[in-house]
């Protein structure tokens, strides 16, 4: 962890809850309030039909609310789709833009991402871009290469420790329960890092950097405890209260 950051620890629900689910949120938000608030941000992104929901469930209880994809203009005929002004009139207040499954399913390209960023940006969202490289990437030594042509496409230029945090998500590492060692995870922070500075300048130090990937309570505390490591990015273990609790706690 960067210690100056504060850490953030965000769960990505994916398209798994109805309604019935914010009692799950209502957990979080009790175990929140009793001890971890001064210590790490916590965010839930619930399907888009919740958002709403859950953004008046979370009120008071200063979990935040985020989206998990939105499209780059404000609005149109895009039948289907959601405006990060839409998704801001919610009361939400981040957007997670270019996770792999997007990439994989839906063919988003680099510019893709890129422009739906610049969309969170426009409406006053926190925009988190993810990045990782598949498996056959990492095992033909392109890692670094790979996220570092995705940081650079994707991030866009008006961005700052305010507006964006990345998530480094192998995507080898998602839903499969593998994860690279702490020292994979340290090389590649580094290198984005670097990346994100060389390009934004000095302020790109405050940009809060996630892992993502099969982050479950009994790997959090060497994931979180990794240099440049500001936090998580959770999927599957973010459904239950008590998991995503005790990850958070791992700080
Ligand atoms: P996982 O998903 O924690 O279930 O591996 C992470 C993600 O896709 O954000």
């Amino acid at each position: 962890m960067s210690m100056a950051l504060r850490p953030l620890v965000a769960g990505n629900w994916k398209m798994n809850g109805t309604k019935l689910a914010l009692k799950e949120l209502a957990g979080m938000a009790e175990g929140y309030d009793a001890g971890l608030r001064g210590k790490v941000e916590l965010m839930i992104c619930p399907p888009a039909t919740m958002l709403y929901l859950a953004a008046a469930a979370a009120l008071g209880s200063r979990i935040a609310i985020g989206a998990q994809d939105c499209h780059a203009a404000a609005s149109g005929a895009y039948t289907g789709d959601l405006s990060a002004e839409m998704i801001a009139d919610c009361g939400a207040t981040a957007v997670i833009v270019g996770h792999s499954e997007r990439r994989q399913y839906h063919r988003e390209t680099d510019a893709d991402v890129c422009a739906k960023a610049e969309g969170a940006l426009r409406a006053g969202l926190t925009a988190i871009v993810c990045v990782g490289e598949t498996r056959a990437e990492r095992e033909a030594g392109k890692a670094l290469a790979v996220v570092g042509r995705q940081l650079a496409r994707s991030v866009p230029e008006g961005a700052n420790p305010d507006n964006l945090v990345v998530a480094y998500e192998p995507v080898w590492a998602i839903g499969t329960g593998l994860t690279p060692t702490a020292a994979d995870v340290a090389e590649m922070h580094a290198h984005m890092r670097r990346k994100l500075v060389s390009r934004l300048g000095k302020q790109a130090a405050g940009i809060r950097l996630l892992y993502g990937g099969s982050v479950k309570p009994s790997n959090a505390a060497e994931l979180m405890g990794t240099a440049n490591v500001d936090g998580a990015l959770v999927g599957g273990a973010s459904l239950k209260a008590a998991d995503f609790l005790a990850i958070a706690a791992a700080y």
